[in-house]
């Protein structure tokens, strides 16, 4: 890499930014150096208005009848066309519904379905664990399911995919490490096995461009309270190729995925296209505060998002290595940036206590155990002099041990 950058150099790296002006689409505290867009997005003016508007107009003044003048009813869809715009899928095929764990839940089963004579789901050791519990709990109902494990029963995850994987779920960008990989080729493989795929786009999704049409991905997940800016517990969303669309079921089949959910007939009968994904009543509230965070993306370019992320991610590296790499940090992401999501991690044997002593001091990020301090940098709204910052404070607390302090190892709640 180049000679360390000064703070000259990051005002004008900031100057020339061409995502600079996102950031007032924004609300942040003052003083805040926010780092943790990759677990909570932030919040803005733009999802408020739409909040307002369904409380007090719609929900306050037209009542049931919202569901056909505010148009909640196709929500759901509507905004997974939006959604699927930024992850490479043509409309038809992405739904905002539930949360990501559950549609997992629907996703496996009805990979599963697809391929009845085959019984391995193949997953990632290192996954976000809700994956891993929402595998286990599939297999649990279906006896004969085995699970593969990456970093468990093989070391590479392509070593683990024969004519016996029914399914393959895995991670676009781990939460962890913030390793990407690549989708087009595991995808490949996965099919010249016979075997489907599900990728889980929580990490990616707004983060860096997504191509699930032009990879041939079969499935897809992810939520929208992450890079997608959607708020706390915002609905998720699920993608379903179109060639799949005919012969998938899957086993949530509440009444919203039947074909006439206002017949109230007796049995089901499945809706069509990517309607049959849906289950029950969704969170309006919830999903027309999404619609206020999608609609800032209808103005970005993904490719400079992804270009300002590895520039962000790049300098945060450099100069920590040039200013803490005397205090025992270990980069746990991938350093060449093409091979990295939008954060950044290092290893800490006393992570907690320097992440605690961070926020503190105002530069959020967090600490997922054993001992990574993870960052996350959310190119809407992070700038380069926030790296500066962050990382000026983080040499700070390094170097005059301030994270020793035993108000820093009492253990919160969330992480
Ligand atoms: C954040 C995240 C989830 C969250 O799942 P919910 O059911 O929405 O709570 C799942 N998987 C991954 C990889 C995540 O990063």
């Amino acid at each position: 890499m180049s000679m360390t950058p000064d703070l000259a150099a990051i005002e004008a790296m900031d100057a020339a930014d061409p995502l600079r002006s996102m950031r007032e689409r924004f609300v942040l505290p003052e003083g805040v150096i926010y780092l943790d867009g990759n677990s909570l997005g932030a919040a803005s003016p733009a999802v408020f208005s739409e909040l307002q508007q369904a409380a007090t107009r719609e929900w306050a003044q037209d009542l049931i009848r919202a569901w056909n003048t505010a148009g909640w009813f196709n929500m759901p869809v509507e905004l997974g066309d939006q959604l699927g715009r930024l992850i490479g899928a043509a409309d038809g095929q992405t739904v905002v519904c539930d949360t990501t764990s559950i549609n997992i839940y629907k996703l496996l089963h009805a990979a599963l379905g697809m391929r009845p004579d085959r019984s391995v789901i193949v997953a990632e050791g290192d996954s976000f664990p809700t994956d891993l519990y929402m595998a286990e709990g599939v297999a649990s109902t279906r006896p004969g399911t085995r699970l593969r494990l990456e970093g468990v029963d093989a070391a590479a995850i392509e070593e683990l995919i024969d004519d016996s994987v029914a399914v393959i779920l895995v991670n676009h960008v781990n939460y962890k490490s913030g390793r990407l990989r690549d989708m087009a080729a595991l995808t490949r493989k996965a099919h010249d096995a016979g075997a489907l795929i599900i990728w889980d786009l929580c990490h990616t999704a707004g983060a860096l461009p997504v191509e699930l049409d032009r990879a041939n991905a079969d499935f897809a997940v992810g939520c929208t309270y992450k890079y997608l800016n959607g708020g706390p517990g915002s609905p998720a969303f699920i993608y379903a190729a179109a060639r799949h669309h005919g012969d998938v079921h899957q086993p949530l089949s509440g009444w919203w995925g039947h074909a006439r959910p206002f017949a109230f007939e007796q049995g089901f009968a499945v809706g069509s296209g990517i309607r049959r994904f849906l289950c029950g009543t969704q969170p309006v509230l919830s999903m027309r505060a999404l619609k206020g965070a999608l609609d800032i993306w209808n103005d970005v370019d993904m490719t400079a998002v992804r270009k300002k992320s590895i520039a962000l991610t790049d300098l945060f590296i450099q100069l920590v290595e040039a200013r803490c790499g005397a205090y025992g940090l270990e980069l746990e992401s991938p350093h060449d940036g093409s091979q990295r999501g939008s954060q950044v991690s290092f290893l800490h044997p006393h992570g907690y206590q320097v992440m605690r002593a961070l926020i503190e001091r105002s530069v959020i990020g967090d600490f997922r155990a054993p001992s990574t301090i993870r960052f996350g940098f959310t190119p809407l709204y992070v700038g380069y002099g926030d790296v500066w910052q962050a990382v000026d404070v983080l040499e700070d607390i390094l170097r005059t041990g301030a994270w020793q302090d035993a108000r820093f190892a009492v253990k919160t709640a969330v992480t």
